[in-house]
């Protein structure tokens, strides 16, 4: 089973994005909750998020991927951005749980000079005070490239982060392709060995999403550029290899290349053209 689908405005608002996607051909799609820089956020229309419900389940789409703002850092060395970033993460929840059963992703954060474990142990405390058990969304934490004092730059950090949280199961991993790549995980050739220490380290059960990205830098490079599918360092057929590996099978596969619509639906149905190829189910 594989969903495809990619990043969308929120311009129009919620069904919209549903209606654009299924005319682009996918059936997930991802969306800032917030302005990915500058933090705002939209007043959503009940009538809107219900339109969205009722799309949804009719056309069989998988879970949608919410990415929060870039500015939301839970562990920075600043009381003022941490709070801002706790209160962030708060609305944004309430917002996910009126589309209940999806996945709300966010990078973990930079620790931004007060060392590793100060930093997950930040991140973790904040989780602690949003997460509940009873709640109808999971949250994600997307792998980074590492880049300056990035936590998440390798699957260990991320598994530290997730030791601490008391509702475990509300927490799983987004594994972004170019994220990982720039990192340093060799994806090209050892993408069984890469997928065989992700599910040591942290659990395969854990990993709930796949940004599907192409790298415009070199393994390793802790750069975080993202490229079109096949114009990049990872290249068309390793990611052909990864969108079709049984090991994430079922993951809604989000793109967040660079893009416009068209091109995105290019990409939707060069996966999807894989899928069919391979003999397995698309939904
Ligand atoms: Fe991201
Ligand atoms: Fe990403
Ligand atoms: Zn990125």
């Amino acid at each position: 089973m594989i969903c495809i689908g990619c990043h969308l405005s929120t311009a129009e608002g919620y069904a919209a994005m549903g209606r654009t996607m299924k005319r682009m051909g996918g059936s997930t799609f991802a969306w800032f909750t917030r302005n990915p820089r500058g933090g705002f956020t939209r007043q959503e229309d009940p009538q809107d998020l219900e339109e969205l419900r009722s799309f949804l389940a009719e056309e069989g789409f998988g879970p949608l991927v919410a990415h929060a703002s870039y500015t939301m850092n839970l562990c920075s060395s600043s009381p003022k951005t941490r709070a801002n970033g706790l209160d962030m993460l708060k609305k944004d929840m309430e917002k996910m749980e009126k589309l209940p059963d999806n996945l709300y992703n966010f990078h973990p954060g930079a620790h931004t000079g007060q060392g590793l474990e100060t930093g997950i142990a930040m991140i973790a405390q904040a989780l602690n005070q949003v997460l509940r058990p009873d709640m109808h969304t999971t949250v994600l934490l997307e792998t980074m490239a590492g880049k300056g004092t990035e936590i998440g730059g390798c699957f260990e950090e991320l598994r530290a982060i997730m030791d601490r949280v008391h509702c475990g199961d509300r927490i799983g991993v987004c594994l972004d392709t170019c994220h990982v790549w720039d990192a340093g995980y060799d994806l090209v050739n050892d993408l069984d060995g890469v997928l065989q220490h992700f599910d040591r380290v942290i659990g395969l059960e854990r990993l709930k999403a796949v940004h599907f990205n192409d790298s415009r830098n070199d393994r390793g490079s802790r750069k975080d550029r993202h490229e079109k599918l096949g114009r990049g360092k990872i290249g068309m057929e390793a990611m052909k290899r990864i969108a079709l590996h049984p090991a994430l099978a079922g993951r809604p596969l989000i793109l967040e290349t660079p893009n416009d619509e068209e091109g995105y639906t290019g990409e939707i149905h060069t996966v999807l053209g894989w899928m069919e190829e391979s003999g397995k189910p698309v939904f």
